[in-house]
């Protein structure tokens, strides 16, 4: 894979580095986030007074009123469910559209926004909020620790988000950021982050994975480091795969361990909850040694079980090869070998699980790399890029486009401006020219996707370019350019060359995409890669037909009278087979049509030269002609 090279951001500091409020590094999860400071190069978590970095990011709104972050939200849960929000970084970014993705997930009401276009809302507590304004308090409640911790003022921060995460997703961040009173310095990929904090430590170079397994998200990302600079080369993952899920196993066969001792148990929710926190308390105990107990209490019965590690690694190793599944795929996405792998890096709270280690190390080759608290080392990375933003390090970042940028373009067809896996920022141009004589407006469509066609790709934005002059077809030179920001959005401008009007647009699409969505469709894009490229060449062949159509039909209704009625006859025989051909599939068919027309209409064409060069001399004189005739 060629990867362009392009200067490294951020290496200027801000001017306000070094004034008096400092900068933060936080890893925003969907389980547990995390604020940390780095000062000389060496990041440190942010702890409470029990000595807690991990901040359960889970929002309660108790009907007692006020609201509620972390440890004390989530002791809410057992009795005010419908009061208390978690995993609320599922929804950033979200629309009406992706419902579908998180229907039945989530214990609490969502509404579609008031549009298509909007964020959907959570009903809590009787009150419609919004994603942001939710995680707005969690990160209000982070630079609350860290202000209190520092004994600062702290307002501004490096935030981490999932290398998937799209412009929607990233927008609604810097969004509940400015709500939380933080201005974002940088919005970095948390694999990369988790990398830097690896990559400092040892200065070693090469190809690293980063597998993050969480509570119930997994994320595998393939990054390169060279000299001090990281690349996400690719990524891949499932947003419904983690910690939860060996949760919920423990939890089932306890529960089924009851029913077998005779237990009647009436299963509400409250005991499927308290069944599941036994469960992973558990199965955290499980990660430092062989065998543990619980002791389960529903409707005021208790009954004991006993797990061993052994069964424990039976019941997730479903889930385990799952993951690896998923990082092969990436690894041949890149086109790499786990050979290749020169270190793999551990983040989340579930790879503490012994056998993940032992499986993650036996695919790469090698001892995952576990130096630093998997929970802890997203956000340590985030704090060293917050010091280097703000003037006090130098370490440099990169990263890449997940999904093709590109145009729609005469037929449907995609023409790709920004490829996928592109470093950014980036901002590439590419020119465009009118269809039809005389046209004055475009049309700009910009999509998102691996596919030849629009239609199976992700519509990101429209807007039209007007005030083209008027020009033949395919003279006028609409220069498109895309930029992609550091923190990965997007903005798209159009400018006619020879009168330089321009128009510009910001894509925030309204909703985001999934994870799934976005696996689906690079998989996609591979299994109908041969079947797309037929599509665009038919598609093409008959955008081009009707062009030379177009052309004759306009060069008929001036000149017509330059052909006698056989010729005429013939040329409109000619027409005629090019229009049922386009109308058809063949595209050898439609190719032969144009070819025959070009070779009918050739005497017309020529005719209609020498009379335009005679029209263009009338009326010049003699001695001009002469000269002329001389050169
Ligand atoms: P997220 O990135 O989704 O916010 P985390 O990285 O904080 O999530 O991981 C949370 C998950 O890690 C939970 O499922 C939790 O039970 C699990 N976990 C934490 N500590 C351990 C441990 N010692 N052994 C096994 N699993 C653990
Ligand atoms: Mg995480």
């Amino acid at each position: 894979m060629t990867l362009m090279e392009i200067h490294e951001p951020g290496a200027t500091p801000l001017p306000h580095a070094g004034e008096g409020s400092l900068a933060v590094g936080i890893d925003l999860g969907t389980t547990n986030s995390v604020v940390a400071i780095a000062r000389e190069g060496k990041p440190a978590a942010l702890h409470d007074e029990t000595g807690k970095a991990m901040v359960p990011s889970v929002v309660a709104y108790p009907s007692s009123g006020g609201v509620l972050v972390g440890d004390k939200a989530r002791q809410l849960l057992a009795h005010e469910s419908r009061n208390v929000v978690a995993s609320v970084k599922r929804l950033m970014g979200r629309g009406a559209a992706d419902l579908h993705a998180v229907a039945g997930v989530l214990p609490y009401e969502i509404e579609p926004g008031s549009g298509e276009t909007d964020m959907v809302k959570l009903r809590i507590a009787g009150k419609a909020r919004s994603p942001v304004e939710i995680s707005a308090e969690i990160l209000k409640a982070l630079r609350k620790r860290a202000e209190e911790a520092l004994e600062k003022p702290v307002e501004r921060a490096v935030i981490t988000v999932p290398a998937y995460f799209d412009d929607a997703a990233r927008t609604a961040t810097r969004d509940a950021a400015r709500v939380a009173g933080l201005e974002v310095l940088r919005l970095v990929n948390e694999p990369t982050a988790a990398a830097l904090a690896y990559g400092l430590d040892k200065g070693s170079e090469g190809l690293y994975a980063v597998y993050d397994l969480g509570g119930g998200t997994f994320d595998f990302s393939l990054l390169r480091l060279e000299k001090g600079v990281f690349q996400v080369l690719a990524t891949g993952g499932d947003t419904a795969l983690g910690g939860d899920d060996f949760d919920r196993a423990i939890a089932e066969r306890m529960l089924a361990e009851r029913k077998k001792d005779g237990l009647g148990d009436k299963l509400d929710e409250a005991a499927v909850k308290t069944a599941l926190a036994l469960a992973r308390h558990m199965k955290e105990q499980l990660s430092d040694r062989d065998q543990t107990s619980g002791r389960l209490e529903v409707s005021g019965v208790p009954s004991f079980h006993a797990l061993t590690r052994a069964e424990f690694e039976a019941m997730i190793a479903n889930y385990v090869k799952r993951t690896l599944d998923i990082a092969r795929h990436v690894l041949g996405d890149a086109g790499m070998t786990a050979a290749e792998v020169q270190g793999v890096v551990l983040v989340g709270g579930s790879t503490r699980v012994p056998l993940v280690r032992a499986e993650v190390a036996k695919m790469i080759g090698k001892p995952p790399l576990t130096d630093i608290d998997p929970d802890e080392v997203v956000a340590l990375g985030a704090a060293l890029q917050a010091e280097a933003l703000t003037g006090g390090g130098d370490t440099l970042l990169l990263d890449v486009t997940p999904l093709s940028l590109g145009l729609e373009t005469m037929g449907g067809i995609v023409e790709k401006v920004v490829p996928r896996n592109t470093p950014i920022p980036v901002q590439l141009a590419q020119d465009f020219t009118t269809y039809q004589d005389g046209q004055t407006a475009m049309a700009i469509h910009v999509v998102q996707g691996e596919r030849e066609m629009v239609a199976d790709c992700r519509s990101l934005a429209r807007f039209e370019l007007l005030g083209i002059p008027p020009m033949t077809a395919g003279a006028a030179r609409i220069r498109v350019a895309f930029a992609v920001d550091a923190d990965g959005l997007l903005a798209v401008s159009a400018e006619e060359r020879t009168t330089g009007v321009q128009q510009r647009i910001e894509v925030k699409p309204s909703y985001g995409l999934s994870h799934e969505d976005m696996a689906d469709m690079l998989y996609d894009s591979l299994e109908h890669a041969e079947a797309d490229m037929t599509t665009r060449l038919l598609t093409e062949a008959k955008v081009e037909g009707r062009r030379n159509l177009l052309a004759l039909d306009a060069a008929l209704a001036k000149d017509g009278a330059l052909l006698d009625p056989a010729e005429r006859a013939e040329l409109d025989r000619g027409r005629a087979r090019l229009e049922s051909a386009i109308a058809g599939e063949d595209r050898d068919e439609i190719n032969a049509a144009a070819e025959a027309l070009e070779t009918l209409s050739k005497p017309f064409a020529e005719r209609r030269m020498d009379r335009g060069i005679r029209d263009a001399l009338a009326g010049k004189s003699v001695n001009e002609l002469e000269s002329r005739v001389g050169e």
